[in-house]
This record gives C-alpha cells, sequence and structure tokens, in this order.
C-alpha cells in the first residue's frame, strides 16, 4: 500500500471549476446541513422566545408552546397525519427506541415476538438485541441481493405472538425503499403493529401514514435540512389505536409517553424544515435523480468493473452506492479526501469492519471495502458532480494502474480458481 500511498492522487495544480469549492460535502444521508431558512424559522426561539413550553401561567409558555404546536401541524402534514399523533424526542435513535420498547412493553401480554430486517440501522438492531436479552424473539429477515425483503419471508415468519414488525422504509446505505404499503397491508391483516424507521424517506419521497397503513414512525431533524437533537416519533390514535410504553419518566410531557422539557427551537426548526420539503419534494427529487443517474452514467463509461448496489427502480432520490471493484478501499478514500463521502467500511471501531447493509446483499469484504455511498442533497451542484465523478475516475484509474488483480482480470484470469500462497 506504501506505493499508493506515495502516488500524487489527491493534489491537482489545476484551478478548480467555477463554483466548486473544497472539501465537497456528499453525504446527506449521515447528516444534512441546516436550511438557512430554517435558522431563521428558529432564530426567535433561541432569543427572545424562550419560555419553557410547559408554562401555563405566562405568555413566555404560551409563546413557546404555540411555536411548538405550530411544528407538530407542519410535520403531520408532511406524512398525512394529525397534529396529535406527533410525539416529540431527541432524533431517531430515541424514536426507535421509544417505539420498539415501548410497544413490545406495552403489548407484552399480546405475545413476545418481534420480525425486523437485517439492514436496519443500529438504532433498531441494538434495541432488538437488548430485547433479546430481556426475553423477546425477534426474526430478522434477510434481504435479496437488491436489499429488497421477500414479502413471502415476512409472511411465513409472522406467528400468533407476533406483536411487531419494524421494517425501514429507505436504507441509509443503498438507498433501497421497501415495499411499505404491502408490509403494512399484511401487518394489519395479523394484527400486528408495525414501526418504520423513515429518517431517510421522510422529506424526501412522498410519505403517508394514512396510505402506507404505517403505525408508528420515526423520522429525525438532521436528515432533512433541519437541527441536529431533535426528532418526532408518530404514534397512530385510530384504526388502531397504538400505546406505547414511555421509556423516560418525568413531568409527563407529551402526553406521557416521553417526559422533559421540550426543545423549542430544534422542534420549530424541524416543522419549518419539514414544510420545506414539502413545498420543494417534487423539484428537488427530479433535481437529485437526474444528478444521480448522471453521475452513474459518467462512472460506467468510463470504468470497467464497476456496479451499483441496491435495487435503482425502488430507491432514494439523491443515493447512488457503488463499488470500484479492484480497488482497495482504503487507497480509494484516500485519493478523494477533498471530498466527503462515505465507504462501504464501517470505521465505527479502530479495525476496518465492512459494512454489514453491503454483506447482506451478499458482496464479499473487499467488494464492500470498494464501495462509496454518494449522498446527493438540497446543496449539491452539477458542477460538484462533475468534479467528484472526474476525481473517482482518475482515482480508481490511477490505482488500478498499479493493481496486480485487476491486471489479471484484464488478462482473463479466473481469479476464483487461483490458488494464492499460504496467508
Ligand atoms: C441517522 C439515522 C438514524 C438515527 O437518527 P438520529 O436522529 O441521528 O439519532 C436512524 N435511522 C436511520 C435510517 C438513519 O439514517
Amino acid at each position: 500500500m506504501s506505493e499508493t500511498l506515495g502516488m500524487n492522487v489527491t493534489r491537482t495544480n489545476e484551478p478548480l471549476p467555477e463554483g466548486v469549492k473544497l472539501p465537497i460535502y456528499m453525504d446527506n444521508h449521515a447528516t444534512t446541513p441546516l436550511d438557512p431558512r430554517v435558522l431563521e424559522a428558529m432564530m426567535p426561539y433561541l432569543t427572545g422566545i424562550f419560555g419553557n413550553a410547559a408554562s401555563r401561567n405566562h405568555s413566555f409558555g404560551w409563546d413557546a408552546e404555540s411555536g411548538v404546536e405550530k411544528a407538530r401541524e407542519q410535520i403531520a402534514k408532511l406524512i398525512g397525519a394529525s397534529a396529535k399523533e406527533i410525539i416529540f424526542t431527541s432524533g431517531a435513535t430515541e424514536s426507535n427506541n421509544l417505539a420498539i420498547k415501548g410497544i413490545a412493553e406495552m403489548y407484552r401480554e399480546r405475545g413476545n415476538h418481534i420480525i425486523t430486517q437485517v439492514t436496519e440501522h443500529k438504532a433498531v438492531l441494538d434495541t432488538c438485541k437488548k430485547l433479546e436479552k430481556n426475553g423477546y424473539r425477534v426474526t430478522y429477515l434477510p434481504v435479496q441481493a437488491d436489499g429488497l425483503i421477500d414479502l413471502e419471508d415476512l409472511k411465513r415468519a409472522m406467528d400468533k405472538e407476533t406483536i411487531l414488525v419494524s421494517i425501514m422504509y429507505a436504507n441509509n446505505e443503498i438507498g433501497v425503499v421497501q415495499p411499505i404499503k404491502e408490509i403494512g397491508e399484511l401487518c394489519h391483516a395479523n394484527n400486528v403493529l408495525f414501526h418504520t424507521d423513515a429518517v431517510q424517506a421522510v422529506g424526501k419521497i412522498p410519505v403517508n401514514v394514512i396510505a402506507d397503513n404505517i403505525d408508528v414512525l420515526s423520522l429525525s431533524g438532521h436528515k432533512l435540512y433541519g437541527p441536529k437533537g431533535v426528532g418526532a416519533l408518530y404514534v397512530r390514535r385510530r384504526n388502531p389505536r397504538v400505546q406505547i410504553t414511555e421509556q423516560i419518566n418525568g413531568g409527563g410531557h407529551e402526553r406521557g409517553m416521553r417526559s422533559g422539557t421540550l426543545n423549542v427551537p430544534g422542534i420549530v426548526g424541524l416543522g419549518a424544515a419539514c414544510e420545506l420539503c414539502m413545498n420543494e419534494m417534487a423539484t428537488e427529487a427530479a433535481r437529485e435523480i437526474e444528478l444521480r443517474d448522471y453521475m452513474r452514467a459518467k462512472f460506467e463509461k468510463a470504468l470497467d468493473y464497476v456496479h451499483v448496489n441496491g435495487n435503482m427502480d425502488h430507491h432514494l432520490p439523491g443515493n447512488l452506492n457503488m463499488s470500484f471493484v479492484y480497488v482497495e478501499g482504503e487507497s480509494l478514500l484516500m485519493g478523494i479526501n477533498d471530498i466527503a463521502v462515505s465507504s462501504g467500511s464501517a470505521c465505527t471501531s479502530a479495525t476496518l469492519e465492512p459494512s454489514y447493509v453491503l454483506k447482506a446483499l451478499g458482496l464479499g469484504d473487499d467488494v464492500a471495502h470498494s464501495s462509496i455511498r454518494f449522498g446527493l442533497g438540497r446543496f449539491n451542484t452539477r458542477a460538484e458532480v462533475d468534479y467528484v465523478s472526474d476525481k473517482l475516475i482518475d482515482v480508481v484509474q490511477k490505482l488500478r494502474e498499479l493493481s496486480p488483480l485487476y491486471e489479471m482480470v484484464k488478462e482473463g484470469i479466473d481469479l476464483t480458481k487461483i490458488e494464492w500462497a499460504a496467508h
């Protein structure tokens, strides 16, 4: 690897194209920047309107409360819910915990079985693992090679002990959108509650809790150009009326489901962010799809041995996850260090683990490591897409010139038939 490290692939002397400033942010599934219009809506609540929304005796409290109630309406409207069905939380990690643990606890008498899937976010997976320790039974459905679950698998997994299905709306790594409406239908037909982690979908594609048969839904502010540290949980109030056991005890805020003084500026920001997403969804989605497809086409034209991960017909507008086979993942990332993207390596620990999501699709460790997630968002421009794709193509080509594996493949040697020397 030392030879690739020394290679001058990261710095060029060419002037930057018009409108491109480095570093470029293209990691909008990890978090999104705060939209300046959202900040503007929040500002009064960070200064003059500082009241506690639970203070009932004076206008400071009432003003804060009215900001909160407006946000509740804005959020509800975006997902086809009613304002009373929105519970504020500190983010989607908490929303997922509250939904899954809260339902597991409330419906324990009815059954102890929960169904989820292997490509969920850790906030769902780790919550389910915790419940397993506490005597619940959890089924982790596999996904197909394109990232979608098989509805037949879901049908088979349900039994009379099943109380909850938790399947994410859209995946944060590969952008795949699950058949949510059909999953919800199956759940309702079997008298099972349906929770969805819709963090990546809400505000990006149409989500409607009624049409989609969703009972409980998690969303997060900082994934839709709102502030960090605020999120919401939708909890259905009729057909069926869902009950959840609170996980944080205190003053009985949020109809007893989530105590704690409300983060008023954050909540106002989340509401404003939802309204902007709703107003701009159609045009923004079309713009991102166009950029994404353009980027993919550039890669496929310039490079061989690249492939797309995840079903592209059921996909988030701004997501493109591609494997650049026969390059070493770490060198690839180092070569594009002025671009913020995510790789197929989950660098949560010191060791470089391949992404469990990509592995669930059947990708080998080396292919997973050579994968890049491009997360396009509201503020990415075509000039940036051009810069990123040109740079990546250049780096991949240079790394492959040094790759003995790539050389062998080009010469027609079947790598699977080679017996490598002892490790
Ligand atoms: C980011 C994310 C979360 C966690 O949300 P926070 O608000 O950061 O806690 C959960 N699920 C998915 C799919 C995400 O992308």
